[in-house]
Protein backbone atom coordinates (compact mmCIF):
# COMPACT_ATOMS: atom_id res chain seq x y z
CA UNK A 1 0.00 0.00 0.00
CA UNK A 2 2.98 2.22 0.63
CA UNK A 3 3.37 3.02 -3.08
CA UNK A 4 -0.90 3.68 -3.65
CA UNK A 5 -0.77 5.71 -0.60
CA UNK A 6 2.00 8.16 -2.54
CA UNK A 7 -0.06 8.23 -5.59
CA UNK A 8 -2.97 9.84 -4.15
CA UNK A 9 -0.83 11.72 -1.89
CA UNK A 10 0.73 12.84 -5.54
CA UNK A 11 -2.91 13.52 -6.52
CA UNK A 12 -4.13 15.15 -3.75
CA UNK A 13 -1.10 18.30 -4.38
CA UNK A 14 -1.73 17.99 -8.48
CA UNK A 15 -5.73 18.54 -8.02
CA UNK A 16 -5.10 21.00 -5.17
CA UNK A 17 -6.99 19.00 -2.64
CA UNK A 18 -3.92 19.13 -0.26
CA UNK A 19 -0.68 21.63 -0.07
CA UNK A 20 2.74 20.75 0.59
CA UNK A 21 2.35 21.80 4.31
CA UNK A 22 -0.46 19.48 4.41
CA UNK A 23 1.86 16.19 3.02
CA UNK A 24 2.08 14.64 6.44
CA UNK A 25 -0.87 15.17 7.88
CA UNK A 26 -2.65 13.63 5.18
CA UNK A 27 -0.38 10.82 4.87
CA UNK A 28 -1.04 10.16 8.46
CA UNK A 29 -4.85 10.40 8.28
CA UNK A 30 -4.47 7.51 5.39
CA UNK A 31 -2.54 5.13 7.63
CA UNK A 32 -5.25 5.65 9.79
CA UNK A 33 -8.16 4.67 7.57
CA UNK A 34 -5.96 2.14 6.04
CA UNK A 35 -5.17 0.60 9.27
CA UNK A 36 -1.02 0.77 8.63
CA UNK A 37 1.63 1.90 11.19
CA UNK A 38 3.76 2.91 8.36
CA UNK A 39 4.74 5.28 5.80
CA UNK A 40 7.42 5.57 3.40
CA UNK A 41 7.71 9.21 1.07
CA UNK A 42 8.38 7.93 -2.27
CA UNK A 43 8.66 9.92 -5.82
CA UNK A 44 5.79 9.76 -7.93
CA UNK A 45 6.05 10.53 -11.74
CA UNK A 46 2.76 10.47 -12.96
CA UNK A 47 -0.48 12.68 -13.83
CA UNK A 48 -4.26 11.20 -13.54
CA UNK A 49 -7.31 12.63 -14.04
CA UNK A 50 -9.14 11.00 -11.49
CA UNK A 51 -8.20 8.74 -8.69
CA UNK A 52 -10.28 5.66 -9.34
CA UNK A 53 -7.03 3.39 -10.56
CA UNK A 54 -5.25 4.23 -6.90
CA UNK A 55 -8.75 4.06 -5.17
CA UNK A 56 -9.68 0.11 -6.70
CA UNK A 57 -6.40 -1.04 -5.17
CA UNK A 58 -6.93 1.02 -2.03
CA UNK A 59 -10.41 -1.13 -1.70
CA UNK A 60 -9.12 -4.61 -2.70
CA UNK A 61 -6.76 -4.00 -0.05
CA UNK A 62 -9.40 -3.34 2.62
CA UNK A 63 -11.72 -6.11 1.19
CA UNK A 64 -8.59 -8.53 1.66
CA UNK A 65 -7.97 -7.43 5.15
CA UNK A 66 -11.30 -7.48 6.36
CA UNK A 67 -11.89 -3.79 7.41
CA UNK A 68 -14.60 -4.11 4.49
CA UNK A 69 -17.35 -6.61 3.43
CA UNK A 70 -16.59 -6.40 -0.21
CA UNK A 71 -19.98 -4.99 -1.25
CA UNK A 72 -20.96 -2.03 -3.57
CA UNK A 73 -21.96 -0.16 -0.41
CA UNK A 74 -19.26 -0.84 1.59
CA UNK A 75 -16.61 -0.25 -1.17
CA UNK A 76 -18.31 3.46 -2.29
CA UNK A 77 -18.34 4.10 1.98
CA UNK A 78 -15.16 3.24 2.16
CA UNK A 79 -13.57 4.97 -0.70
CA UNK A 80 -14.76 7.89 0.35
CA UNK A 81 -13.60 8.07 3.79
CA UNK A 82 -9.69 7.66 2.18
CA UNK A 83 -10.67 10.60 -0.08
CA UNK A 84 -11.66 12.33 3.20
CA UNK A 85 -8.37 12.06 4.59
CA UNK A 86 -7.62 14.74 1.50
CA UNK A 87 -10.30 17.22 1.42
CA UNK A 88 -9.96 20.50 2.70
CA UNK A 89 -12.33 22.22 5.59
CA UNK A 90 -15.66 23.81 4.44
CA UNK A 91 -14.52 27.12 5.51
CA UNK A 92 -11.53 26.57 3.32
CA UNK A 93 -13.58 25.70 0.11
CA UNK A 94 -15.86 28.75 1.22
CA UNK A 95 -13.00 31.28 0.99
CA UNK A 96 -11.41 29.95 -1.87
CA UNK A 97 -14.36 29.86 -3.73
CA UNK A 98 -15.41 33.62 -2.54
CA UNK A 99 -11.80 34.97 -3.40
CA UNK A 100 -12.50 33.24 -6.98
CA UNK A 101 -15.66 34.79 -6.91
CA UNK A 102 -14.19 38.19 -6.94
CA UNK A 103 -12.28 37.89 -9.83
CA UNK A 104 -15.60 36.21 -11.58
CA UNK A 105 -18.42 33.85 -11.01
CA UNK A 106 -17.21 31.40 -13.80
CA UNK A 107 -13.82 30.87 -12.02
CA UNK A 108 -15.77 30.13 -8.94
CA UNK A 109 -18.18 27.41 -10.29
CA UNK A 110 -15.11 26.06 -12.34
CA UNK A 111 -13.09 25.61 -9.35
CA UNK A 112 -15.76 24.08 -7.19
CA UNK A 113 -16.25 22.06 -9.71
CA UNK A 114 -12.95 20.27 -10.59
CA UNK A 115 -12.71 20.03 -6.90
CA UNK A 116 -16.24 18.00 -7.11
CA UNK A 117 -14.76 15.96 -9.54
CA UNK A 118 -11.84 15.72 -8.32
CA UNK A 119 -12.34 14.92 -4.14
CA UNK A 120 -14.34 11.91 -6.35
CA UNK A 121 -17.59 13.58 -4.62
CA UNK A 122 -18.77 13.20 -8.70
CA UNK A 123 -17.80 10.15 -9.71
CA UNK A 124 -17.03 10.75 -12.64
CA UNK A 125 -15.88 7.37 -14.46
CA UNK A 126 -18.80 6.20 -13.66
CA UNK A 127 -21.22 8.83 -14.45
CA UNK A 128 -19.23 8.03 -18.21
CA UNK A 129 -20.68 5.03 -18.20
CA UNK A 130 -23.97 6.60 -18.92
CA UNK A 131 -25.24 6.32 -22.33
CA UNK A 132 -25.95 9.57 -24.38
CA UNK A 133 -27.79 10.96 -27.43
CA UNK A 134 -29.75 13.39 -28.84
CA UNK A 135 -32.50 13.06 -31.25
CA UNK A 136 -33.72 15.60 -33.68
CA UNK A 137 -36.99 16.47 -33.62
CA UNK A 138 -40.00 18.76 -34.94
CA UNK A 139 -39.26 20.70 -31.16
CA UNK A 140 -35.50 20.58 -31.77
CA UNK A 141 -32.55 17.88 -30.52
CA UNK A 142 -33.65 16.15 -27.50
CA UNK A 143 -30.81 14.58 -25.21
CA UNK A 144 -31.27 10.93 -23.63
CA UNK A 145 -29.32 9.66 -21.20
CA UNK A 146 -30.02 6.15 -20.22
CA UNK A 147 -28.31 6.30 -16.59
CA UNK A 148 -26.11 3.44 -15.65
CA UNK A 149 -25.21 5.32 -12.39
CA UNK A 150 -28.46 5.58 -9.88
CA UNK A 151 -31.10 2.97 -9.06
CA UNK A 152 -34.76 3.84 -10.34
CA UNK A 153 -36.99 5.27 -8.15
CA UNK A 154 -40.58 4.46 -8.52
CA UNK A 155 -43.35 7.18 -8.30
CA UNK A 156 -45.45 5.84 -5.45
CA UNK A 157 -42.43 5.44 -3.23
CA UNK A 158 -41.73 9.18 -4.21
CA UNK A 159 -45.66 10.00 -3.39
CA UNK A 160 -45.10 7.97 0.34
CA UNK A 161 -41.83 9.56 1.08
CA UNK A 162 -43.72 13.62 0.98
CA UNK A 163 -45.77 12.05 3.79
CA UNK A 164 -43.52 10.35 5.94
CA UNK A 165 -42.21 12.46 8.91
CA UNK A 166 -38.66 13.06 8.93
CA UNK A 167 -36.93 11.28 11.94
CA UNK A 168 -33.22 10.06 10.63
CA UNK A 169 -30.24 11.84 10.69
CA UNK A 170 -29.65 13.50 8.34
CA UNK A 171 -33.09 14.23 7.79
CA UNK A 172 -32.45 13.67 4.05
CA UNK A 173 -30.52 13.44 1.27
CA UNK A 174 -30.25 17.43 0.36
CA UNK A 175 -29.87 18.31 4.05
CA UNK A 176 -26.71 20.33 4.84
CA UNK A 177 -25.99 18.15 7.58
CA UNK A 178 -24.96 15.40 4.78
CA UNK A 179 -21.74 17.48 4.49
CA UNK A 180 -18.46 15.14 6.37
CA UNK A 181 -21.61 12.34 7.25
CA UNK A 182 -19.64 9.16 6.89
CA UNK A 183 -22.81 7.15 5.35
CA UNK A 184 -24.39 4.00 6.47
CA UNK A 185 -26.20 1.43 4.59
CA UNK A 186 -29.43 3.18 3.38
CA UNK A 187 -27.21 6.53 3.51
CA UNK A 188 -24.47 7.34 0.99
CA UNK A 189 -20.95 8.55 2.56
CA UNK A 190 -20.74 11.96 2.18
CA UNK A 191 -17.32 13.26 3.61
CA UNK A 192 -15.94 14.46 0.37
CA UNK A 193 -19.10 17.19 0.10
CA UNK A 194 -18.74 20.54 0.63
CA UNK A 195 -21.63 22.96 0.19
CA UNK A 196 -21.40 26.86 -0.69
CA UNK A 197 -23.78 29.46 1.45
CA UNK A 198 -25.89 31.55 -0.52
CA UNK A 199 -28.15 34.33 0.42
CA UNK A 200 -31.28 34.24 -0.90
CA UNK A 201 -33.18 37.28 -0.40
CA UNK A 202 -32.36 36.90 3.41
CA UNK A 203 -32.67 33.22 3.75
CA UNK A 204 -30.07 30.55 4.15
CA UNK A 205 -29.08 28.84 0.68
CA UNK A 206 -26.58 26.34 -0.17
CA UNK A 207 -25.23 25.22 -3.47
CA UNK A 208 -23.67 21.95 -4.56
CA UNK A 209 -23.26 20.21 -7.25
CA UNK A 210 -25.36 16.91 -7.90
CA UNK A 211 -23.24 14.01 -7.66
CA UNK A 212 -25.20 12.17 -10.60
CA UNK A 213 -24.73 14.91 -13.15
CA UNK A 214 -26.84 14.34 -15.56
CA UNK A 215 -25.52 17.53 -17.89
CA UNK A 216 -22.91 19.70 -17.24
CA UNK A 217 -22.47 21.32 -13.76
CA UNK A 218 -25.68 19.95 -12.92
CA UNK A 219 -25.89 22.08 -9.22
CA UNK A 220 -28.34 21.60 -6.72
CA UNK A 221 -29.74 25.01 -4.35
CA UNK A 222 -31.13 23.54 -1.70
CA UNK A 223 -33.01 25.63 1.44
CA UNK A 224 -30.93 25.66 4.76
CA UNK A 225 -33.98 24.19 6.46
CA UNK A 226 -35.24 20.67 5.54
CA UNK A 227 -38.83 22.33 4.37
CA UNK A 228 -41.03 20.95 1.84
CA UNK A 229 -41.08 21.64 -1.72
CA UNK A 230 -42.95 25.19 -2.47
CA UNK A 231 -43.65 26.91 -5.48
CA UNK A 232 -44.60 30.26 -4.57
CA UNK A 233 -43.28 33.70 -5.48
CA UNK A 234 -40.26 33.35 -3.20
CA UNK A 235 -39.69 30.37 -5.73
CA UNK A 236 -39.95 33.21 -8.88
CA UNK A 237 -37.55 35.68 -6.32
CA UNK A 238 -34.87 32.98 -5.70
CA UNK A 239 -34.46 31.85 -9.10
CA UNK A 240 -33.83 34.76 -10.87
CA UNK A 241 -31.44 36.17 -8.32
CA UNK A 242 -29.24 32.63 -8.61
CA UNK A 243 -29.23 33.86 -12.46
CA UNK A 244 -28.11 37.25 -11.01
CA UNK A 245 -25.32 35.99 -8.84
CA UNK A 246 -24.13 33.38 -11.07
CA UNK A 247 -25.40 34.89 -15.03
CA UNK A 248 -23.87 31.85 -16.74
CA UNK A 249 -25.78 29.45 -15.13
CA UNK A 250 -30.02 28.14 -16.03
CA UNK A 251 -31.90 27.30 -12.62
CA UNK A 252 -35.14 25.94 -12.31
CA UNK A 253 -37.35 23.71 -9.76
CA UNK A 254 -39.04 20.74 -9.72
CA UNK A 255 -43.27 21.08 -9.26
CA UNK A 256 -44.49 20.67 -5.59
CA UNK A 257 -47.05 18.18 -6.07
CA UNK A 258 -46.65 14.59 -6.40
CA UNK A 259 -46.52 12.72 -9.52
CA UNK A 260 -45.27 16.12 -11.67
CA UNK A 261 -42.46 17.00 -8.93
CA UNK A 262 -39.35 15.21 -8.89
CA UNK A 263 -37.82 12.70 -6.71
CA UNK A 264 -37.93 14.74 -3.35
CA UNK A 265 -40.67 16.65 -2.36
CA UNK A 266 -39.53 17.04 1.32
CA UNK A 267 -36.78 19.09 1.08
CA UNK A 268 -37.11 22.79 -0.81
CA UNK A 269 -34.59 22.57 -3.54
CA UNK A 270 -33.70 23.86 -7.25
CA UNK A 271 -31.67 22.69 -9.91
CA UNK A 272 -29.33 24.19 -12.18
CA UNK A 273 -26.12 23.95 -14.52
CA UNK A 274 -24.48 25.32 -17.22
CA UNK A 275 -26.46 23.63 -20.28
CA UNK A 276 -28.28 24.90 -22.64
CA UNK A 277 -31.57 22.89 -22.52
CA UNK A 278 -33.44 22.33 -25.83
CA UNK A 279 -36.28 23.49 -24.46
CA UNK A 280 -34.09 26.95 -24.38
CA UNK A 281 -33.10 26.91 -27.54
CA UNK A 282 -37.02 26.47 -28.54
CA UNK A 283 -39.06 29.55 -30.20
CA UNK A 284 -41.81 31.66 -29.08
CA UNK A 285 -44.36 30.29 -31.55
CA UNK A 286 -47.52 32.77 -30.44
CA UNK A 287 -47.20 35.88 -28.49
CA UNK A 288 -49.00 37.15 -26.19
CA UNK A 289 -49.38 40.51 -24.24
CA UNK A 290 -50.85 41.47 -20.19
CA UNK A 291 -52.53 44.41 -19.20
CA UNK A 292 -50.26 45.72 -16.59
CA UNK A 293 -47.24 44.77 -17.98
CA UNK A 294 -45.69 46.54 -20.81
CA UNK A 295 -42.06 45.63 -20.49
CA UNK A 296 -42.68 42.09 -20.35
CA UNK A 297 -42.55 40.04 -23.52
CA UNK A 298 -44.84 36.90 -23.13
CA UNK A 299 -45.69 33.77 -25.44
CA UNK A 300 -46.29 30.17 -26.00
CA UNK A 301 -42.92 28.29 -26.31
CA UNK A 302 -42.95 25.63 -29.10
CA UNK A 303 -42.70 22.77 -27.15
CA UNK A 304 -44.38 19.22 -26.38
CA UNK A 305 -45.51 20.51 -23.00
CA UNK A 306 -47.45 23.86 -21.96
CA UNK A 307 -45.10 26.35 -21.75
CA UNK A 308 -45.67 30.38 -21.37
CA UNK A 309 -42.00 32.32 -21.77
CA UNK A 310 -41.87 35.42 -20.11
CA UNK A 311 -39.20 37.64 -20.97
CA UNK A 312 -38.09 41.04 -19.24
CA UNK A 313 -35.33 43.57 -18.06
CA UNK A 314 -38.05 44.93 -15.67
CA UNK A 315 -37.53 42.05 -12.27
CA UNK A 316 -40.30 43.35 -10.57
CA UNK A 317 -42.91 42.85 -13.96
CA UNK A 318 -41.49 39.77 -14.55
CA UNK A 319 -41.96 38.82 -10.69
CA UNK A 320 -45.51 39.95 -10.27
CA UNK A 321 -46.79 38.61 -13.80
CA UNK A 322 -45.36 35.10 -13.49
CA UNK A 323 -47.01 35.08 -9.75
CA UNK A 324 -50.18 36.53 -11.13
CA UNK A 325 -49.90 33.25 -13.48
CA UNK A 326 -49.03 30.54 -10.90
CA UNK A 327 -51.93 31.65 -9.08
CA UNK A 328 -54.55 32.08 -11.40
CA UNK A 329 -53.40 28.58 -12.74
CA UNK A 330 -53.30 27.11 -9.31
CA UNK A 331 -57.00 27.80 -9.02
CA UNK A 332 -57.87 27.08 -13.22
CA UNK A 333 -60.13 24.14 -14.65
CA UNK A 334 -61.41 23.87 -18.14
CA UNK A 335 -63.25 20.78 -18.13
CA UNK A 336 -63.49 20.47 -21.97
CA UNK A 337 -59.33 19.28 -21.69
CA UNK A 338 -59.39 17.66 -18.32
CA UNK A 339 -58.22 19.92 -16.52
CA UNK A 340 -59.71 20.35 -12.79
CA UNK A 341 -57.94 22.17 -10.70
CA UNK A 342 -58.78 19.72 -7.35
CA UNK A 343 -60.90 17.06 -6.83
CA UNK A 344 -61.77 15.95 -3.07
CA UNK A 345 -60.15 18.96 -2.21
CA UNK A 346 -56.65 17.56 -3.27
CA UNK A 347 -55.15 20.90 -5.62
CA UNK A 348 -53.59 19.29 -8.85
CA UNK A 349 -52.41 22.35 -10.56
CA UNK A 350 -48.80 23.56 -10.12
CA UNK A 351 -45.68 25.13 -12.16
CA UNK A 352 -42.39 24.20 -13.07
CA UNK A 353 -40.23 27.03 -13.25
CA UNK A 354 -37.03 27.76 -15.32
CA UNK A 355 -34.86 30.78 -15.02
CA UNK A 356 -31.93 31.85 -17.31
CA UNK A 357 -30.89 35.29 -18.52
CA UNK A 358 -31.40 36.66 -22.35
CA UNK A 359 -28.37 39.08 -22.18
CA UNK A 360 -29.28 41.95 -19.32
CA UNK A 361 -32.93 40.57 -19.50
CA UNK A 362 -34.25 37.45 -17.18
CA UNK A 363 -35.95 35.41 -19.13
CA UNK A 364 -38.69 32.57 -17.13
CA UNK A 365 -40.84 29.29 -18.77
CA UNK A 366 -43.54 28.25 -16.73
CA UNK A 367 -44.18 25.04 -17.53
CA UNK A 368 -48.21 24.34 -16.52
CA UNK A 369 -48.62 21.08 -14.79
CA UNK A 370 -51.43 18.81 -13.45
CA UNK A 371 -51.40 15.80 -11.58
CA UNK A 372 -55.15 14.28 -11.24
CA UNK A 373 -55.37 10.61 -12.27
CA UNK A 374 -58.08 8.28 -13.35
CA UNK A 375 -59.02 5.22 -13.71
CA UNK A 376 -57.47 4.84 -17.09
CA UNK A 377 -54.22 6.56 -15.96
CA UNK A 378 -53.53 5.78 -12.37
CA UNK A 379 -50.04 6.92 -12.53
CA UNK A 380 -51.47 10.34 -13.88
CA UNK A 381 -53.49 11.61 -16.81
CA UNK A 382 -50.70 14.00 -17.90
CA UNK A 383 -48.08 11.91 -17.55
CA UNK A 384 -46.16 9.20 -19.80
CA UNK A 385 -49.27 6.91 -20.66
CA UNK A 386 -49.00 3.15 -20.88
CA UNK A 387 -47.87 2.68 -24.36
CA UNK A 388 -45.01 4.51 -23.61
CA UNK A 389 -44.12 3.06 -20.01
CA UNK A 390 -42.24 0.36 -21.84
CA UNK A 391 -39.79 3.20 -22.21
CA UNK A 392 -40.39 5.78 -19.46
CA UNK A 393 -43.09 5.30 -17.07
CA UNK A 394 -41.28 7.79 -13.86
CA UNK A 395 -42.39 11.08 -12.99
CA UNK A 396 -41.54 14.15 -15.46
CA UNK A 397 -39.67 16.82 -13.49
CA UNK A 398 -38.01 19.06 -14.14
CA UNK A 399 -34.76 17.85 -16.29
CA UNK A 400 -36.90 16.19 -18.68
CA UNK A 401 -38.94 19.32 -19.12
CA UNK A 402 -36.35 21.16 -20.41
CA UNK A 403 -35.91 18.12 -22.93
CA UNK A 404 -33.43 15.32 -21.26
CA UNK A 405 -34.44 12.12 -20.52
CA UNK A 406 -33.50 9.85 -17.44
CA UNK A 407 -33.69 6.86 -19.05
CA UNK A 408 -33.86 3.30 -17.21
CA UNK A 409 -30.55 1.37 -16.90
CA UNK A 410 -32.47 -1.84 -18.33
CA UNK A 411 -32.95 0.19 -21.42
CA UNK A 412 -29.39 -0.47 -22.44
CA UNK A 413 -29.33 -4.37 -22.50
CA UNK A 414 -32.86 -4.21 -23.96
CA UNK A 415 -31.22 -2.39 -26.98
CA UNK A 416 -28.85 -4.79 -27.72
CA UNK A 417 -31.20 -7.24 -27.26
CA UNK A 418 -33.94 -5.82 -29.88
CA UNK A 419 -31.22 -5.21 -32.19
CA UNK A 420 -30.56 -8.89 -32.29
CA UNK A 421 -33.67 -9.73 -32.90
CA UNK A 422 -34.55 -7.30 -35.66
CA UNK A 423 -31.55 -8.49 -37.65
CA UNK A 424 -32.15 -12.06 -37.11
CA UNK A 425 -35.41 -11.66 -38.57
CA UNK A 426 -38.01 -11.95 -35.80
CA UNK A 427 -41.07 -10.83 -36.52
CA UNK A 428 -41.83 -10.51 -32.51
CA UNK A 429 -40.00 -10.26 -29.14
CA UNK A 430 -43.12 -11.22 -26.86
CA UNK A 431 -41.71 -14.48 -25.96
CA UNK A 432 -38.92 -12.73 -24.50
CA UNK A 433 -39.44 -11.93 -20.51
CA UNK A 434 -37.06 -9.26 -20.64
CA UNK A 435 -38.48 -7.64 -23.89
CA UNK A 436 -41.88 -8.72 -24.08
CA UNK A 437 -42.96 -5.12 -22.41
CA UNK A 438 -41.66 -3.31 -26.09
CA UNK A 439 -43.62 -5.86 -28.09
CA UNK A 440 -46.20 -3.32 -29.63
CA UNK A 441 -43.42 -1.32 -30.19
CA UNK A 442 -41.00 -3.73 -31.75
CA UNK A 443 -43.24 -3.95 -34.67
CA UNK A 444 -43.91 -0.59 -34.90
CA UNK A 445 -40.62 0.33 -35.53
CA UNK A 446 -39.80 -2.58 -37.43
CA UNK A 447 -42.43 -1.62 -39.77
CA UNK A 448 -41.32 1.45 -40.11
CA UNK A 449 -37.87 0.34 -40.72
CA UNK A 450 -37.37 -1.79 -44.11
CA UNK A 451 -33.48 -0.73 -44.78
CA UNK A 452 -32.42 -1.71 -41.32
CA UNK A 453 -28.92 -3.21 -41.28
CA UNK A 454 -25.95 -4.04 -38.99
CA UNK A 455 -24.81 -0.75 -39.43
CA UNK A 456 -27.76 1.32 -39.00
CA UNK A 457 -30.03 -0.97 -36.26
CA UNK A 458 -28.60 0.98 -33.38
CA UNK A 459 -28.88 4.40 -34.57
CA UNK A 460 -32.58 3.54 -35.67
CA UNK A 461 -33.53 2.05 -32.47
CA UNK A 462 -31.95 4.86 -30.49
CA UNK A 463 -33.49 7.80 -32.97
CA UNK A 464 -37.32 5.51 -31.82
CA UNK A 465 -36.32 5.67 -28.42
CA UNK A 466 -35.59 9.63 -28.58
CA UNK A 467 -39.31 9.89 -30.38
CA UNK A 468 -40.96 7.70 -27.42
CA UNK A 469 -39.56 10.21 -25.02
CA UNK A 470 -40.71 13.23 -27.40
CA UNK A 471 -44.24 11.43 -26.78
CA UNK A 472 -43.74 11.04 -22.97
CA UNK A 473 -43.80 14.91 -23.08
CA UNK A 474 -46.33 15.22 -25.26
CA UNK A 475 -48.46 12.85 -23.22
CA UNK A 476 -47.43 15.23 -20.06
CA UNK A 477 -48.22 18.93 -21.79
CA UNK A 478 -52.20 19.76 -19.79
CA UNK A 479 -52.78 21.36 -23.47
CA UNK A 480 -52.89 19.03 -26.16
CA UNK A 481 -50.64 20.44 -29.67
CA UNK A 482 -54.13 19.95 -31.58
CA UNK A 483 -56.61 22.66 -32.43
CA UNK A 484 -58.51 22.71 -28.70
CA UNK A 485 -55.38 22.31 -27.11
CA UNK A 486 -53.95 25.44 -28.24
CA UNK A 487 -57.28 27.21 -27.97
CA UNK A 488 -57.86 25.30 -24.52
CA UNK A 489 -54.22 27.38 -23.95
CA UNK A 490 -55.53 30.53 -25.37
CA UNK A 491 -58.33 30.78 -23.06
CA UNK A 492 -56.25 30.11 -19.71
CA UNK A 493 -54.05 33.61 -21.05
CA UNK A 494 -57.07 35.02 -21.75
CA UNK A 495 -58.29 34.40 -18.28
CA UNK A 496 -54.96 35.75 -16.37
CA UNK A 497 -55.80 39.59 -18.36
ZN1 LIG B 1 -33.57 17.72 4.12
Amino acid sequence: MNREINRLLNFGLQQGLIKEEDYCYAANRLLTVLKIDEFEPEQVEEVLPVADGILDKMLDYAAEKGLIENTANERDLFDTAIMDCLMPRPSEVIAGFKADYAQSPELATDNYYKLSIASNYIRKSRIDKNVIWKTATEYGDLDITINLSKPEKDPRDIAKAKLMKSSSYPKCLLCRENEGYAGRANHPARQTHRLIPLDLHGKSWFLQYSPYTYYNEHCIILNGEHVPMKISRTTFENLTQFVTIFPHYIAGSNADLPIVGGSILSHDHYQGGRYTFAMAKAPVEKEYSFAGFPEVQAGRVKWPMSALRLTSENLQQLIDLADKILTKWRGYSDEAVGILAETKGEPHNTITPICRRAGKAYQLDLVLRNNRTDEENPLGIFHPHANVHHIKKENIGLIEVMGLAVLPPRLKENMALIAEAWLSGKESIEDNEKLAVHGAWYKEIKAKHPEVNADNVESIIKDEIGKVFMQVLTDAGVFKRDTAGMEAFDRFVASCQ
